[in-house]
């Protein structure tokens, strides 16, 4: 396994894999993997012939206020999970190999970015889409592998994607949970026992709005109100949104009488926690 941190090295090891025939992956990442950045990493290894992973705590997804500072650096122990696996190339650059000056230049997706995240993250995709930009122009991936745990992010890189012509198909991956449902995360490092007992129940409200649905109920207010019974049992927990959007434009949406995604954000101590699922309503015969 190689470990690039100039643009210009990386450029090289993947034209060389590139005049091999071989086809390119690719897992962006922020570090601090964990199994659900590993699902990803696995099928990138096991579907492309040249799987890279990139390592970059993006600051200019960060507000002034947010835990960049804090964000968990695991760099030994994320090589030595890549290498085991079978990775071919770690791309891990310093701040100013991406930023080398102001940056000037940013990928902004209008709509899908508004909500959700967005609303409480204002500049978040700002800096998502970017860095994810400037990650496709170093590596030119064939294809390039998200994870559903950030519904919001897979839908707004596929959006980047198609607008302005990425040659990169992406793929998704299930979230990964814990065994008791709360979806793996960095920031899950950040919750202190009651905090991590607590925090489970993000999935459980998104298990209830399951079976509310499932059982006929498509008010959004309706589901939303129970959802949120459940998360204000939870002492150390504040909530900061739950929503229903579009499974498209991730637009609130009044009913779920189409395929929808049900959203949560909530902030237990230093951690915001995020989960959501994907609902199909059941084609009703008529
Ligand atoms: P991050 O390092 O948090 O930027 O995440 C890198 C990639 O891993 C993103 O595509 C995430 O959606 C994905 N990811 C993070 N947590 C999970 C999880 N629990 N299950 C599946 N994918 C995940």
């Amino acid at each position: 396994m190689i470990v690039t941190k100039t643009i210009a090295r990386t450029r090289q090891v993947i034209g060389q894999a590139r005049t091999e025939g071989k086809t390119i992956g690719c897992v962006p990442t922020m570090g601090g993997l964990h199994e659900g950045h590993l699902a990803l990493i696995r099928r990138c290894r096991d579907e492309c012939d040249f799987a890279v992973v990139t390592v970059f705590v993006n600051p200019t997804q960060f507000a002034p206020t947010e835990d960049l500072e804090s964000y968990p650096h695991t760099f030994e122990a994320d090589r030595a999970a890549c290498e085991k696996i079978g990775v071919d190339l770690i791309f891990a650059p310093a701040d100013d190999q991406m930023y080398p000056g102001e940056n000037l230049s940013w990928v902004n997706v209008e709509k899908i970015s508004a909500h959700l995240c967005g609303g409480s993250r204002p500049h978040f995709f700002r800096g998502v889409c970017t860095v994810v930009a400037k990650l496709f122009n170093i590596i030119a991936p064939d294809i390039a592998y998200f994870g559903q745990k950030d519904a919001q992010q897979l839908a707004v890189i596929r959006r980047m994607v198609a607008d302005l012509n990425f040659p990169v198909e992406i793929r998704s991956c299930p979230t990964v949970r814990e065994s008791d449902g709360l979806a793996l995360s960095s920031r899950n490092a950040y919750l202190d026992p009651d905090q991590r007992r607590q925090a489970v129940c993000l999935n459980q409200a998104l298990q209830h709005a399951q079976q509310l649905v499932e059982s006929g109920v498509t008010k959004s207010t309706d589901i939303i109100a129970a959802m949120k019974g459940i998360i204000d049992k939870q002492s150390l927990g504040r909530i900061d949104y739950i929503s229903i959007v579009d499974n498209d434009l991730l637009q609130p949406i009044e009913r779920i009488d189409r395929p929808a995604i049900i959203a949560v954000a909530v902030h237990f101590g230093s951690a915001r926690l995020i989960d959501n699922i994907v609902i199909e309503p059941a084609v009703r015969k008529s």
